[in-house]
């Protein structure tokens, strides 16, 4: 999950990793997940269709493939029906508001807050959504959950808890952890870790 800020800006949250009962090709790098890891992005705000619809999925397979060679796995997008993983726009927060909650991730994907203005990384923050967030390293983020990865008490790590707009590479903690979580040494929560 991913939070604002420590004064109150967007906090990325989340719950689980990818759950080793759904996995179904068995002997990929990470023992729950196979070598392929299929996903599919859901239905995207009205203003991220149209014109703006290839370069939000662009980034959102961006920034999944970033984990892909630190973790040995393939990532493919595909159709809904059969994806292995979930990407999607819903409400989140009791109630929905822009501010709060910005993502989560579960065993069945990543959901993005459908109250929030998301931005692509050519847009600049426009005036009248003074809380809008750039969608790329929310994704990168909640992707590192969906793996397996806990938070970072480093800001400069992409795992850190809060948001930040100018994170966008996986540092090289990041990738040390998850090479670690490759090679069987779970770093991730004991609550949620799914590698023994
Ligand atoms: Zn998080």
């Amino acid at each position: 999950m991913v939070k604002k800020t420590p004064t109150n800006h967007g906090q990325i949250t989340h719950s689980s990793p990818i759950s080793p009962r759904k996995s179904k090709n068995p002997g990929g790098a990470l023992p729950h997940l196979g070598p392929l890891v299929t996903y599919a992005v859901g239905a995207l705000p009205g203003y991220l269709q149209g014109a703006h619809r290839c370069e939000t999925l662009r980034e959102i397979d961006e920034a999944i493939q970033q984990w892909a060679e630190v973790v040995g796995l393939t990532f493919q997008r595909t159709s809904e029906l059969h994806a292995r993983l979930q990407v999607s726009f819903q409400p989140l927060g009791a109630p929905p508001s822009p501010g709060g909650q910005l993502a989560q991730a579960s065993a069945q994907g990543i959901v993005l807050d459908s109250s929030e203005r998301w931005l692509l990384r050519s847009q600049k923050k426009p005036q009248r959504f003074r809380k809008a967030f750039y969608l790329y390293p929310v994704v990168l983020h909640e992707m590192g959950h969906c793996l397996g990865m806990k938070h970072s008490s480093n800001r400069d790590d992409v795992m850190w808890p809060y948001y930040r707009e100018d994170l966008w590479t996986l540092s090289d903690a990041d990738k040390a952890a998850a090479r670690g979580m490759r090679h069987g040494d779970c770093t991730c929560n004991a609550n949620i870790c799914v590698i023994s």
